[in-house]
């Protein structure tokens, strides 16, 4: 299928809402919290840091960063377990950033089966588990016990230390909390048996409730971390749980109902001069281009911008409109083509039947369809909403 893209940066207030609800639709969010980590490096590094830099044996602190650097490392290749998974159903990892807290693959899609999400989910910590396997291999053999039970391990503690990280991180991302590893499986486990917007409410109760225990053992602890951790739990729960919501709203309906009728075309020999005047004039962001009965491209506000800035008014709509976008058909289910959009991050697609343009689908008014369905479910009287419930 092909695609059309838009270059950020000029999107609306409204794109920023829903820019920033498919953030929390798509995202892995893991916390590959440190807390663990941090503590190894303040027992194992910082207090020797000091000492041994008062010294002057700086190999040591040397050591520690590279110990920090090879702990990214480690929540890189725990990113890119689950990017591999999701490549695997043919989602696409859109990037991958590092937080103080850990990393967070952003995928285009989440994947809709409970089986590949259980999967996707899992391969994040099973690369951890992997690299811990292969790290104990390298320090059994070097490993001692004293008398007093202590662990003495030949050639500096280093190895030791990345096995415990592995350990650790696998362990805390498998903590059922919504967003975590955990709580995806768990999620992709209970939507096995039930529905996935009940699965879903379940996992993030759990997160949530989960999420007033990191707070209570951030307050005890104390640990400024696991509040922060619980933050970030907390949120993430309510936005997949309001996600899903949406999504099992939009469920059913076809596309021919949501969309907008009421809409402005462009022809390739208009010039850019009409495209202004369209946009001056109305709502309407992105314009589809159309020859005769046939959609031929997509022009959208910040092509337009781009054009405008380069060769003025004058260009021609068919020389900077995109050849290559994505169509929805008017019969499609609006969960199906809203997928869509916010996998091709573009503003709208043309609704197109036998080729012909016969409407505009946005996710703005995908967004108004479902404010007004929310509010017709309010009109309805009281009596009703609770009677045999
Ligand atoms: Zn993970």
């Amino acid at each position: 299928m092909s695609r059309a893209t838009r270059p950020d940066g000029v999107a609306g207030q409204h794109d920023d809402y829903y820019y920033h609800a498919y953030l929390l639709h798509n995202r892995f969010h893991f916390a590959k919290n440190v807390p663990a980590h941090s503590l190894v490096v303040k027992r194992e590094y910082s207090p020797r840091c000091t000492r041994l830099a008062q010294r002057g044996r700086v190999a040591d602190a040397l050591m520690g960063i590279v110990f920090i650097i090879t702990i990214f490392g480690i929540v890189v290749l725990h990113e890119l377990g689950h990017a591999l998974a999701a490549r695997r159903y043919g989602i696409r990892t859109r990037d991958i950033t590092l937080l103080p807290i850990g990393g967070v693959a952003r995928l285009e899609r989440m994947p809709e089966d409970p089986r590949q999400e259980l999967v996707v989910a899992l391969a994040g910590p099973a690369v951890n588990v992997a690299l811990a396997a292969a790290l104990l291999f390298l320090v059994l053999p070097t490993m001692q016990f004293d008398q007093l039970g202590r662990v003495h391990v030949f050639g500096g503690t280093f190895l030791l230390n990345l096995f415990l990280v592995n350990v650790w991180m696998a362990a805390f991302n498998l903590i059922p909390a919504f967003p975590m590893d955990g709580g995806r499986v768990l999620r992709a486990l209970l939507a096995m048996r039930f529905d996935y917007v009940r699965a879903t409410q379940v996992a993030a109760g759990i997160g949530q409730f989960l999420a007033l225990g990191f707070v209570v053992a951030g307050l005890l602890l104390p640990n400024p971390f696991l509040l922060f951790i619980a933050l970030f739990v907390w949120l993430g729960a309510a936005g997949e749980a309001s996600m899903v919501q949406m999504k099992n709203a939009l469920g059913g309906i076809p596309i021919r109902q949501v969309m907008i009728t009421n809409y402005q075309t462009l022809a390739p020999n208009d010039p850019l001069s009409r495209a202004v005047e369209h946009i001056l004039a109305g709502f309407q962001q992105d314009f589809p281009v159309v020859d005769g009965d046939r959609v031929v491209g997509v022009l959208t506000r910040a092509d337009l911008l781009a054009a405008l800035a380069q060769r003025g008014t004058d260009a021609l709509v068919g020389e900077v409109m995109q050849r290559d976008f994505m169509t929805a058909d008017p019969a499609e289910m609006a969960e199906t083509v809203f997928n869509r959009l916010q996998e091709c991050n573009c503003h709208s697609l043309p609704v197109v039947q036998n080729g012909r343009l016969i409407g505009i689908l946005t996710a703005d008014n995908v967004g108004e369809f479902l404010m007004i369905q929310a509010a017709l479910r309010k009109a309805t009287p009281p009596k009703l909403q609770f009677s045999g419930t």
